[in-house]
């Protein structure tokens, strides 16, 4: 990952402080949760979806839906460009990276297959998210 980019730069240590041991194997390398197992795979209160690596809000309610996946599905991020898109050529497929602007943490994948008029699918870690109810 180019860390340089980004505007909230840690150490791999710092990371490591901030968050749990599945939170920083998610965030900070790339990993995957269990399908099924996050706790927002299927939780559809009002309210926003922010980077659990610096808080910013990436995604609102509005925009969820149940994907069947078993990971939190968006078909549209919040306005303001916070989302980053970067190819990735792991695994033996193409996919579309996303990933914090701010912080440079990784969510998930965007897919092309999404089910509404938007025609997007961002797959989401509930490990790289946490939820804002709306007041
Ligand atoms: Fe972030």
């Amino acid at each position: 990952m180019k860390e340089k980019k980004f505007i909230i730069r840690k150490t791999e240590k710092e990371w490591e402080t901030q968050l749990t041991q599945d939170e920083f194997h998610v965030l900070r390398n790339k990993g995957t949760e269990r399908p099924f197992s996050g706790k927002y795979n299927v939780h559809f209160e009002s309210g926003n979806y922010c980077c659990k690596g610096c808080g910013e809000e990436l995604f609102n309610s509005e925009n969820k839906f149940e994907s069947g996946c078993g990971w939190p599905s968006f078909d549209d991020e919040i306005i303001g460009d916070k989302v980053q898109k970067e190819e990735d050529n792991t695994h033996g497929m193409t996919r579309t990276e996303i990933l914090c602007k701010k912080c440079g943490s990784h969510l998930g994948h965007l897919f092309n297959d999404g089910p509404t008029s938007t025609g997007l699918r961002y797959c989401v870690n509930s490990l790289s998210l946490d939820f804002k109810k709306t007041p």
